[in-house]
């Protein structure tokens, strides 16, 4: 569907694969989503355990919480390094 972005008026086409990456609302253009990171929906990722080699999904409430968690892991990761 070609709708028209809120923010800067350019139509896009909201079932294009690059829409469905980046996510934000259906009248926010890819750009927009991108440069105000108005996307909100992340809420699962998929872990690779290594320790038992087990994929975990997590869930988050909101990107905060992911890149909270982000961070967390970064200082796992380099504690282990
Ligand atoms: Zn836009």
């Amino acid at each position: 569907m070609i709708k028209q972005c809120v923010h800067c008026d350019i139509e896009f086409d909201t079932e294009s694969a690059r829409k469905k990456e980046v996510g934000g609302r259906i009248n926010e253009c890819i750009d927009c989503v991108e440069e105000l990171g108005t996307e909100t929906a992340i809420k699962h990722r998929g872990l690779v355990d290594f320790t038992n080699n087990n994929i975990r999904v997590m869930s988050f409430k909101d990107k905060d919480e992911l890149e909270r968690f982000n961070k967390t892991k970064d200082s796992e990761n380099s504690r282990l390094d």
